[in-house]
């Protein structure tokens, strides 16, 4: 008896031992790393690991989880992995990866994660919001009915965004694209709207040069630049977008109207199809990940007007996708283009002949910004991309020499003259009543018969001109944003008398 007394007391201080060992190595919180490179960790433990869950790594290191597999998971560093080692403790968080948010980030530069990188101190956080959210549903959505103007006269006439819109700019290296967002921002002086420059995989000197300009135009005030350059690793550029449209939803969820540029999204696609590949995912189309697409739907699906009952805030996404020689339907870009309100599309033979901003017209459109566009504005513009259009194909014709008769050679004069004024200098946004009146003197066939050279001497003193002699033509246009019969008249007779100054009959 005593001898089966003993044994039962030997196995229950067994299974005593067995239940308390099993706590001890308690994997639901704690893992160790059992590989680590390339800014990518593997992870033994760790069994209650959300996705995008953040990590905590020896020495100051944060990963996200990005894998979650059967005996294993897989996580991003976000930052340099040289500190990392196989057998470091890794710890959850129980937080999903959080960005700074506030009114101090307004004239900052930052990092994909919100802290500040030019230097200027420490920013005081607000608070903490996830980098990715749900897009508001479609009942917390309400349509485009106010314009963005972009200053810019090809698009505010013939591509025209609206706050809450998602309009793709997209080109060749080298066409414009990043001049069109930045002349965008500075043209929101005063416009009571934030802007949030992200770029993604550019060279800090050129970002250097971006916040500079912003300086000298005064448009750091109320401008975030989020940086993840292309020496910092892959997961930052990865997030850098997503963090930027939280960064833009605090003050969107604030009724305020934001304006976010991403420059560009190509590299964000190659930054997370390294990530993929280093994650073992399987590669698809050009080895990118099956999800590439759920990639950028999901963070441009977060750009709207919200409804009135969620404060009415916008998120205006300017997204931008670099094209090799022109082609639109290559894969990155067809999926962009398929999420996105309508496209800019700018051409570098029109680059090269010095048609800048060069845009073309035939292959841009705005799905829904017309519906925000100004009476005024409408009125002027309506007809001038069939105009246009009317102009290349017979420019190609006349180009085979034969006689032209006159018809003929007056819309190719016409189409070339709009061509002329539609040409804008980088950094020279223009308000909404001096591009209607450049639009309504080139449209209404006044200056046809000006030499091309002489259009933009001609129009930089009709400016002036009404400022000092009929300044009503601007300020009515500006308070009823409509273009009456007696404007138009005082626009021709102005028009007029500066085409005798300048002695052009
Ligand atoms: P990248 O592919 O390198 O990002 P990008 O398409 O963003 O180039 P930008 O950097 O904006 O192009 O512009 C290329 C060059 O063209 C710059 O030197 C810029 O100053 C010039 N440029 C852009 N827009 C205009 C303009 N409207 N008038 C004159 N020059 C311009
Ligand atoms: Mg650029």
């Amino acid at each position: 008896m005593a001898e089966n007394k003993n044994i039962d007391l030997i196995s229950d201080l067994i299974k005593a031992e067995i239940k308390n060992y099993e706590n001890k190595i308690d994997t639901s919180d704690v893992g160790y790393v059992l590989t680590v490179g390339d800014g990518i960790c593997t992870i033994y433990g760790l069994d209650k690991a959300m996705y995008g869950e953040l990590l905590s790594f020896p020495n100051n290191s944060y990963g996200m989880v990005m894998n979650l597999n059967e005996d294993s998971i897989g996580a991003v560093i976000l930052g340099k992995d040289n500190d990392i080692y196989e057998g470091d403790i890794v710890k959850r968080t129980g937080k999903v990866v959080s960005v700074n948010v506030g009114e101090a980030l307004l004239g900052r530069v930052v990092n994909a994660l919100g802290h500040p990188i030019d230097g200027l101190g420490e920013i005081e956080a607000e608070s903490y919001m996830p980098i990715e959210a749900p897009a508001p549903k479609i009942m917390d959505r309400q349509p485009v009915d106010q314009p963005l103007e972009t200053g810019i006269k090809a698009i505010d006439s013939m591509i025209p965004i609206g706050k809450g819109q998602r309009e793709l700019i997209i080109g060749d290296r080298q066409t414009g694209k990043t001049a069109i967002a930045i002349d965008t921002i500075i043209n929101q002086k005063g416009k009571n709207v934030i802007c949030i420059y992200c770029a993604i995989g550019q060279k800090n000197s050129t970002i250097m040069q971006i916040v500079s300009k912003l300086k000298e135009y005064d448009a750091h005030k109320y401008t975030i630049v989020v940086n993840a350059s292309a020496s910092e690793s892959a997961p930052l550029l990865y997030i850098a977008p997503y963090s930027a449209t939280t960064i833009g939803e605090y003050f969107e969820k604030k009724g305020r109207d934001v304006l976010i540029v991403y420059d560009d999204l190509s590299k964000h696609a190659v930054a997370y199809r390294t990530i993929s590949l280093l994650l073992k995912r399987s590669p698809g189309r050009e080895a990118y990940p099956g999800d590439i697409f759920y990639l950028h739907s999901r963070l441009l699906e977060r750009a709207c007007h919200l409804s009135d009952r969620l404060g009415g805030g916008s998120i205006t996404a300017l997204p931008i996708v670099e094209t090799q020689a022109g082609d639109i339907s290559a894969y990155i870009p067809t999926n962009v283009i398929s999420i996105t309100d309508g496209q800019i599309f700018l051409s570098t033979d029109l680059f090269n002949s010095s048609q800048r901003p060069a845009i073309d017209s035939g292959l841009s459109v705005s799905r829904v910004g017309s519906a925000a566009q100004t009476k005024a504005m409408k009125s002027v513009a309506n007809s001038i991309k069939i105009e246009l259009a009317n102009y290349s194909e017979l420019l190609d014709f006349s180009r085979f020499g034969s006689d032209l008769d006159p018809v003929t050679k007056a819309t190719i004069k016409h189409g070339s003259v709009l061509m002329e004024v539609l040409k804008q200098k980088q950094y020279h946004p223009l308000a909404m009543e001096d591009e209607i009146v450049d639009i309504y003197i080139a449209q209404s066939k006044l200056i046809d018969d000006v030499p091309l050279e002489k259009i933009h001497p001609l129009l930089a003193k009709l400016d002036g001109y009404i400022h000092d002699h009929y300044p009503e033509i601007y300020q009515t246009i500006k308070e009823t944003k409509e273009l009456s019969q007696e404007i138009k008249d005082k626009i021709v007779l102005a028009c007029k008398e500066v085409r005798s100054i300048l002695a052009i009959k």
